[in-house]
């Protein structure tokens, strides 16, 4: 495996106080395999916004390793932003995952859309106020945005997040490599040069990939979807095939140039290291 690849793991804030207990060990068990970064998400509207900044504080000092607290514009003004930014500035944040963000459905009917409209308007936002302090990465939809009814409009608008000042990208998570290898494909004839991190999900449990699939607009192959649907409730047997087709993945991934893995942990992280040591990938 090529040493320039760059892996990096997505955890989530707690949302519960035994979550927050056994956070640390989470933390200390993923930091073990040495990832280029952690991404902490933030809850758009929500109370995961400080749960934040606490992760990312809690990753940063266990383990050293670069933490980069997710961003979101939807809802939220330029001064409330500007303000998070200082804080993690001050904080020793230099990498920011950039994003528009989802408002909970239950605040849609009388929330604001928020100052900065889209993501490429906080990219543009970040780099006025603090220059290239941060290294600034934003998402990517191989398999269109959900929200996008044109697939030509939503590339533009990916281009723009790019031209705007962002770093590197990270995608949203599929099963189907085509999409990717398409997707970086037409990075490179529109002249894109930064690096397109494809987001890996391990399959863990059939209801809740469904779910987050339906939600997120990643299409679950029907192969894949049959083969975990017929397992029921056999857990052991769903993971054990959910990890041979997600190594698969990966594998073809990697083969085919992919720069690296962002993985969306769960906050689980035995699935995660499974396909870490399923890649070859080295274990410290
Ligand atoms: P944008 O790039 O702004 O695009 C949103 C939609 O608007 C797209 O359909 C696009 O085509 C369209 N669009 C963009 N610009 C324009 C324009 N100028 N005019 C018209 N239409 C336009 N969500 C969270 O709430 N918290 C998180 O921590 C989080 N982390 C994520 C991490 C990754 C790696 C990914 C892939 C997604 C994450 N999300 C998170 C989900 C993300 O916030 C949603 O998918 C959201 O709907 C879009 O965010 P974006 O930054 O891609 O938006």
């Amino acid at each position: 495996m090529p040493s320039d690849l760059h892996f990096s793991f997505e955890l989530f804030p707690p949302r519960t106080p035994v979550g927050w207990e056994k956070l640390p060990s989470l933390i200390d068990d993923l930091a073990a395999v040495k990832p280029a970064f952690f991404s902490v998400t933030y809850g758009a509207g929500g109370s995961e916004q400080d749960g934040t900044a606490e992760a990312v504080r809690q990753v940063a000092s266990r383990t050293g390793i670069e933490a980069a607290p997710h961003l979101t514009c939807v809802g939220s003004s330029r001064a409330r932003i500007a303000q998070l930014l200082q804080q993690y500035r001050d904080s020793g944040v230099t990498r920011i995952v950039a994003l528009r963000g989802d408002l909970p459905a239950t605040s849609l009917s009388n929330a604001a859309p928020g100052e900065l409209r889209y993501a490429d308007e906080l990219v543009a936002f970040v780099r006025e106020q603090h220059g290239d302090h941060f290294t600034l990465e934003v998402a990517a939809y191989p398999e269109v945005h959900p929200q996008a009814t044109d697939p030509a409009a939503d590339f533009r608008h990916f281009v723009r997040k790019v031209q705007a000042g962002a770093d590197g990208a990270v995608t949203q998570y599929f099963y189907n490599a085509d999409a990717y290898f398409d997707f970086v494909e037409r990075c490179t004839q529109a002249g894109l040069q930064v690096p397109v991190v494809p987001g890996v999900m391990p399959i863990v449990n059939t209801a809740q990939l469904l779910r987050f699939s339906a939600a997120c607009g990643a299409e679950v192959p029907r192969w894949v979807r049959l083969r975990l649907e017929a397992y029921g409730d056999d857990k052991a047997s769903v993971q054990a095939f959910g990890l041979e087709v997600v190594s698969r993945l990966c594998e073809t991934l990697l083969k085919g140039g992919a720069p690296g893995v962002h993985f969306y942990t769960l906050n689980q992280a035995e699935p995660t290291l499974k396909l870490w040591r399923n890649l070859g990938l080295p274990v410290i």
